[in-house]
């Protein structure tokens, strides 16, 4: 018997994949970082390649090299490299790397000169998103660096690429500046005589909405789990994340009855609270107190009172709500159940949140 479970649709992440490689002649990183945004790194990466990913994509060495050890073949980008980090692991792993500044582009360097090999780089130039990524004036010396070590053999430019800041806002008018940047920063590597293999732009948002900017590579997160990175759109995808757990108590109040921390709730009729045990230790926004929402005998109730660590209050009238019945927080949204965006919404926050912070250490993810 479960008390609380995230359950996983691995078919609804091989049917978004599917989906989303059908949609470009590009080839197609699933990024994985974050496990998985929630969803289990490597449950998430077998599903999106068995689907038709050519990629994965991830943020740190360490989730690069978790995905070599468990057998992981496919190429593998890692992007967010802090100094003094095993490199050469990377390098011997065949895990690509990213590179953003000559810094950067040493240690990779030195790496490959530990790993006894070349290293496969990804020169990332900065179009406007002002994070990672290398400034217009920054660009020219990183690629005269680059084109210097790619002729003595040290690395092979498998990639240049850039991020966006808006593809979330289609029509943005910063989404067609940075694509301008990018074929700018493209003619000048050209000129350096750097010509890879993989240029790659696109996030979910624009791998969803603007071909234009697909190139030899797409990157979609969001939308492998089936959740739209647009406000108000699904572009048919599956949601393959399901919260849920058993109500631990059922009980009746009177009328007046302040509920959780601070009583910042207070029934208006005598009641049947069901504590439902989840809370923000698992992955509920704290910032859901009293907005919420959780399907619970087939209604959909709102929070009552704060969100507390490991539990939330549901105030139920008079349902015949008993301990052990099913609490839904988010699904697909298929079954009348509230959706991971009805939760971002509720929270003042976004849908990649939301999934993100559950399936964490004490709540387990449970595969389908
Ligand atoms: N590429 C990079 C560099 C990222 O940091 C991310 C995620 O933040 C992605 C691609 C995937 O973005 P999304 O989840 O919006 O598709």
């Amino acid at each position: 018997m479960w008390q609380a479970e995230v359950r996983i649709d691995l078919d609804a992440i091989r049917e978004n994949v599917a989906r989303l490689r059908a949609g470009t002649s590009a080839e197609l990183m699933a990024v994985v970082k974050a496990d998985g945004y929630g969803h289990g790194m490597l449950p998430a990466a077998r599903a999106a390649l068995d689907a038709g990913a050519d990629w994965l994509g991830v943020c740190t060495l360490d989730e690069a090299l978790t995905l070599r050890r468990a057998g992981v073949t496919a190429p593998v980008l890692a992007w967010l490299l802090a100094p003094g980090l095993p490199l050469h692991e990377g390098v011997a792993a065949d895990v690509d790397l990213s590179a953003a500044s000559v810094d950067q582009l040493d240690e990779v360097l030195t790496a490959a000169g530990r790993a006894g090999h070349p290293a496969r780089v990804h020169l990332k130039v900065d179009t406007g998103l002002a994070r990672g990524g290398a400034t217009a004036a920054d660009w020219p010396v990183l690629l005269e660096a680059a084109a210097k070590a790619q002729a003595d053999g040290t690395i092979e430019v498998v990639g240049v690429w850039s991020h966006f800041a808006y593809a979330d806002a289609p029509g943005h008018p910063t989404i067609d500046r940075q694509l301008a940047n990018f074929h700018e920063g493209l003619a000048l590597a050209e000129r350096w005589g750097v010509r890879p293999r993989y240029r790659h732009l696109a996030n979910s948002a624009a791998t969803l909405t603007r071909p234009d900017t697909h190139f030899d590579l797409v990157r979609p997160g969001l939308a492998v789990y089936g959740l739209s990175p647009v406000v108000g759109e699904r572009y048919g995808l599956r949601p393959a994340m399901t919260a849920r757990a058993r109500v631990m108590l059922a009980k009746r109040v009177p009328a007046g009855q302040g509920v959780s921390y601070g009583h910042t709730y207070t029934t208006a009729q005598e009641t049947t609270l069901a504590v439902v045990p989840l809370g923000y230790a698992d992955g509920i926004p704290r910032h859901a107190s009293n907005a919420g929402p959780i399907q619970l005998g087939g209604r959909v109730r709102t929070i009552a009172g704060r969100v507390c660590m490991d539990q939330v209050v549901l105030d139920c009238g008079d349902d015949p709500v008993v301990a052990g019945d099913v609490a839904t927080l988010f699904g697909p949204g298929d079954g009348g159940e509230p959706t991971a965006d009805d939760w971002a919404e509720a929270a003042g926050t976004i849908n990649y949140e939301i999934v993100t912070r559950f399936g964490g250490v004490r709540v387990p993810r449970v595969y389908d």
